[in-house]
């Protein structure tokens, strides 16, 4: 009932926006009057059209198309050209807020650039916390000279008060904004067991896990400051650089 109800408020305010539109066009071009008030009759057509592509984008084209004297499909209620790009977007102001829809690359092909490997790159800013979503397929690129594949990915970015939380199909990588632009500073990481509780103590983190010791997530306490780091690293610490995966690069897509 309450779509019914919906349909047919967007079709009285469409209809009335027609009879508005009809109007302004009428006496845009029509001779009659001074020029300038045809001018600001062009001009009120265009913002009435903005108006239109914007409740437009309530409607669901409920009714379905029809064909015009072009050879057109345009929907019988808002008059768009059916699967016309759309530039807005409209999100209830209340409630579930949904944009999109889930992509994850889908192509077994490896393309020859990243350009045309990508498939969706977004992002939005949500009452102050920024959301970015990454996919692409397989693509080649040079590195150091050499020619590798980047793997085919969905990768997922939130960025909130200096902490910058990714998660793609190999790996959840929390990390502190500020960390990445301490200039003259020597990068390290390891296992939980490889640090010294020295270090440990810097940095408080809880590892959850069930009773058949499965992993189920981790708690991290944010450091109130920077770690110091006298005389630089102490147990069997690695550098991070050279880790397996340093931003990419991986093992050719099937
Ligand atoms: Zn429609």
């Amino acid at each position: 009932m309450r779509r019914e109800s919906e349909k047919l408020r967007i079709r009285r305010q469409l209809r009335e926006l027609f009879r508005s539109l009809d109007f302004a066009l009428d006496r845009s071009g029509s001779g009659k009057g001074p020029a300038k008030d045809q001018g600001r009759f062009a001009e009120i057509y265009q913002q009435l059209g903005l108006a239109w592509e914007l409740l437009g984008l309530q409607c669901r084209h409920w009714d379905g198309y029809r064909r015009t004297r072009e050879g057109r499909m345009v929907c019988r209620i808002c008059g768009k050209v059916e699967g016309a790009g759309e530039t807005w977007l409209v999100l209830p102001g209340e409630g579930r807020k949904r944009i999109g829809r889930m992509v994850t690359p889908a192509s077994r092909k490896t393309f020859p650039e990243k350009r045309a490997a990508t498939v969706l790159e977004d992002g939005i800013e949500f009452h102050g916390a920024r959301l970015g979503v990454r996919v692409h397929h397989a693509y080649e690129s040079s590195l150091a000279g050499q020619r590798i594949t980047i793997a085919a990915e969905r990768s997922v970015t939130l960025r909130e008060r200096g902490v910058r939380c990714s998660v793609d199909d190999q790996l959840v990588v929390v990390r502190l904004e500020d960390a990445d632009g301490r200039a003259g500073r020597r990068r390290f990481g390891g296992f939980p067991w490889e640090l010294s509780r020295r270090v440990l103590r810097n940095f408080p983190v809880i590892l959850e896990f069930d009773d058949r010791d499965r992993f189920l997530g981790l708690t991290i306490f944010r450091p109130r400051q920077p770690a110091r780091r006298p005389g630089g690293p102490r147990g069997r610490a690695r550098d991070s650089r050279g880790g397996a995966r340093a931003g990419g690069p991986s093992a050719p897509a099937r």
